[in-house]
């Protein structure tokens, strides 16, 4: 039986000025749907009655969730796997130029398959990486040599020991979200920098694919945030958001796969241009990018 988790108040702001906006299906598990609830105080969103810790892992066991597996099948998960190589790329530079260092100490939150661990091992940074999923633990192992240790050794590293903190698309998947913040900052050095990625649901690919929108990915994502409600819970911990930067791929990969959610097939031409038109808004504006990294520091 299901233990769900039901919200009567916001998980950041604490507010209960709180209300459903949408219902989401799950499209690559369990088929089931699931409440969207928005807090008009800090502009939160979170998927509500949501399985709890204990109960949420079999929403985890589908073939089709990549972020574990390094499966080429089929054109959009192809095409995820030839730009996640660039990106590791250009996560490692946007690390070495915000810490200022050329390597240092890196502690990496849900870590998959280990290709980013891996990039930055092989440029001289010590990388503790920590993944929940033992088959994910297994593959890091095999494919390059990784260890990658256990959820709970976050809870046993030394204070202030990391120059840099990432979590690429892993917060949106805590429970223990206050109880995390809290522990990232204490970990952080105090010059260190903390890195977000998190899908934005104020993006224009949001506005577009509504309810289908494939970033809701209920009931795996937790919350749904906004640059606002990252600040809010941000601030709540002694940091602050130094930067914003943009992942221009993900409109693509979103729109590609919420087309399919849509329509049963994804629409090619169609996804790609309203991949591009959410890009052109976040041209202009990168707290409007289908996600967005956050650039996060100790508070003076
Ligand atoms: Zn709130």
């Amino acid at each position: 039986m299901n233990q769900k988790v039901h919200y009567q108040n916001c998980p950041v702001c604490g507010s209960d000025a709180i209300g459903k906006v949408l219902t989401a299906n799950d499209y690559t598990v369990s088929n089931e749907s699931f409440e969207i609830f928005h807090c008009s105080n800090c502009q939160l969103r979170f998927t509500q009655d949501v399985p709890d810790a204990a109960h949420i892992g079999p929403y985890y066991k589908s073939e089709e969730y990549i972020s574990h597996t390094d499966t080429s099948k089929g054109l959009i998960n192809k095409l995820y796997q030839t730009v996640r190589k660039k990106t590791l790329k250009s996560k490692r530079k946007l690390i070495q130029k915000e810490t200022g260092l050329r390597k240092g100490q890196l502690l990496d939150i849900g870590s998959g398959t280990g290709a980013f661990v891996n990039e930055m091992k092989q440029h001289e940074w010590i990388v503790t990486g920590l993944e929940p999923d033992e088959d994910a633990r297994m593959i890091a192992k095999k494919s390059y040599g990784i260890e990658l240790q256990n959820m709970s050794l976050l809870w046993q590293q030394e204070p202030e020991s990391f120059d840099a903190i990432t979590l690429w698309h892993v917060l949106e998947h805590v429970h223990e979200l206050q109880a995390y913040v809290q522990q990232l900052h204490n970990l952080l050095k105090k010059d260190g920098r903390l890195f977000i990625a998190v899908p934005n649901y104020t993006s224009v690919d949001a506005a577009i694919y509504k309810e289908y929108w494939a970033a809701w990915d209920v009931p795996r994502h937790l919350y749904h945030f906004s640059p606002q409600a990252m600040k809010v819970l941000i601030s709540q911990h002694g940091m602050q958001i130094l930067k914003y930067k943009p992942m221009w791929f993900d409109s693509f990969y979103v729109s590609m796969l919420s087309s399919k959610y849509k329509h049963g097939k994804a629409k090619l031409a169609g996804s790609f241009f309203n991949g591009l038109k959410s890009n052109f808004k976040a041209m202009n504006n990168v707290q409007k990018c289908s996600s967005v990294i956050y650039v996060i520091a100790k508070q003076a």
